[in-house]
């Protein structure tokens, strides 16, 4: 007996924990075949409420395997008290549906986690008090070796996890423009299945269209103009029920049957949806390991947390490009409230055509501080910041409704005069001035002027220029002359 005991211990501490749990069983059966001699074996998994074969052996073979046991009659007892239970009653026997060729069964519970996880069905056997410890002990252990294996594969699933989120948040984490991220993720998708092909899909805004972002190992020319319609081809489907797929040869699957494009390799490939909660934004396409293997679960398991770290990367830099965006739709300076350079510039074309065509004249008037680096240096950039933000808001009233006034640039602005001539350009300007000197609370200790003052230039299309550039040279100079003559001063240009 002792003997016994011995044997079977080493042949359990022949089960290496990375073994997969088929070993496991396999070795159990052995034992109980070889060293117990019994008639018939079922090792049995529980799933919910039945107790489902996974290694049988002996004569009842065929009939055993075929049926699942129900947890109800002996077995819910083996199942509560966590012992094993022989019986040799036709009423227990028949109630599981096993056939009458079965005199007794005798069941032992395996226990993993302190819940009983599988059984041990020895039937038609006559099995001494003795070995029956034996098994149990048996049993016990493979619950243990159950619950190693399980852990191994949470703990190993766990590491693979927090090395590709690693080393996602490494490379992805940085990117915030778009293409680039896109690459990026190809990038990381054939590199983590060693695959040669990918391509990244997105949805379009509004459209029910996909199209590819980013593809490695594919034409790039043919993929920007390709559009796929969602729930059309595989990846329109898989974005369509936003669900993984994963194929091993797409000329053998009954899902395809159909042939393989002659430039892939393989017809093996994995579809993944990147989802942001409910909602489907993309597909990722991996195809061709470079081994020339089929995709395995082993790679889904993979893409999985990457795809979920991908997609928050991607709906960052949406908002990145929506704010991006919004500021460039922004038609004013965040400092002084006035209409910024880039609307200053849409609307001097559009009053440039518009006096073309109607034959119209209109006016350009550039202003500038006198002396702001001074006064910057002498009261600070934020006292600066303040008279920049007062003379906007004195120049803004002394204007009338139909002027357009912009920030040019740092301490410069531009006026546009639509439908004004010279004389009246100057009036305009003159009165800017004027407020501006008269108006602004003196706030400053140390600059050392009365006033804050400001010169500006005019000038007048057509006759100081007939575009945009030439116009803006000539107000230029002409402020340039109000600063030579001794600044605080409107000067027209005079050509
Ligand atoms: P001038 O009378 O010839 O125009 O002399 P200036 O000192 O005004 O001219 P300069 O071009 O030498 O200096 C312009 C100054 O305007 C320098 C810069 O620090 C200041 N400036 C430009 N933009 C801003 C801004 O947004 N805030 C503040 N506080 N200062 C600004
Ligand atoms: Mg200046
Ligand atoms: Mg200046």
């Amino acid at each position: 007996m002792r003997q016994f005991a011995k044997t079977i211990l080493s042949l359990i501490s022949d089960i290496e924990l990375d073994k997969q749990a088929d070993k496991v069983y396999d070795i159990l059966v052995d034992i109980l075949l070889f060293l117990f001699n019994v008639d018939n074996v079922s090792l049995m998994i529980k799933d919910n409420d039945i107790f489902i074969p996974q290694r049988v052996a002996g004569r009842l073979k065929g009939h055993l395997q075929s049926l699942p046991l129900k947890v109800t009659g002996i077995i819910s007892e083996v199942v509560e008290k966590q012992r094993p239970l022989y019986s040799e009653s036709v009423m227990d026997i028949l109630r599981f549906g096993l056939s009458d060729e079965v005199t007794s069964i005798y069941a032992f519970p395996i226990v993993s986690k302190d819940k009983v996880a599988g059984l041990l069905g020895i039937f038609n056997s006559n099995i001494p008090q003795e070995d029956a410890d034996i098994i149990s002990e048996l049993c016990r252990m493979t619950g243990f070796i159950f619950r190693l294996i399980e852990l191994q594969g949470i703990y190993g699933k766990c590491i693979k996890d927090t090395d590709v989120l690693n080393m996602a948040a490494t490379r992805l984490n940085p990117v915030k423009e778009s293409e680039m991220l896109y690459e990026t993720i190809v990038d990381i998708s054939v590199h983590l299945t060693d695959a040669e092909r990918s391509s990244l899909m997105l949805i379009e805004d509004e459209k029910p269209c996909l199209t590819i972002k980013a593809a490695k190992g594919i034409n790039k020319k043919l993929l920007k103009e390709m559009k796929i319609k969602v729930g059309e081809g595989i990846a329109g489907k898989v974005f369509e029920e936003g669900i993984p797929l994963i194929v091993h040869d797409i000329e053998k699957d009954e899902r395809f049957l159909i042939k393989r494009r002659p430039s892939y390799r393989t017809g093996s490939f994995i579809s993944l949806p990147f989802k942001i909660g409910k909602r489907t934004i993309g597909v990722l396409n991996i195809s061709d390991k470079i081994t020339g293997e089929v995709f395995s679960e082993k790679d889904l398991d993979l893409l999985r947390p990457f795809a979920s770290y991908a997609t928050i990367a991607l709906e960052r830099s949406m908002y990145y490009s929506l704010a991006g965006h919004l500021k460039e739709l922004s038609i004013t300076d965040s400092l002084t409230g006035l209409f910024n350079r880039r609307y200053f510039e849409e609307r001097f074309f559009e009053e440039l055509q518009r006096s073309e065509r109607h034959n119209l004249s209109f006016s350009l008037a550039m202003m500038d501080i006198d002396d702001f680096k001074l006064f910057n240096d002498t009261e600070g950039h934020l006292a600066g910041d303040q008279v920049l933000k007062n003379i906007a808001n004195t120049a803004k009233d002394s204007l009338r409704v139909i002027d357009v006034i912009a920030r040019f640039g740092g301490e410069e602005f531009a006026v546009i005069m639509p439908q004004t001539e010279k004389e009246e350009a100057f009036l305009v300007a003159e009165r800017i001035r004027k407020s501006v000197k008269e108006q602004l609370p003196r706030t400053w200790k140390v600059f050392p002027r009365e006033r804050i003052t400001i010169s500006i230039g005019v000038a007048t299309f057509p006759s100081d220029g007939k575009d945009r550039s030439e116009l803006i040279r000539n107000a230029d100079r002409a402020l340039y002359r109000g600063k030579k003559e001794g600044k605080d001063k409107t000067v027209v240009c005079e050509i």
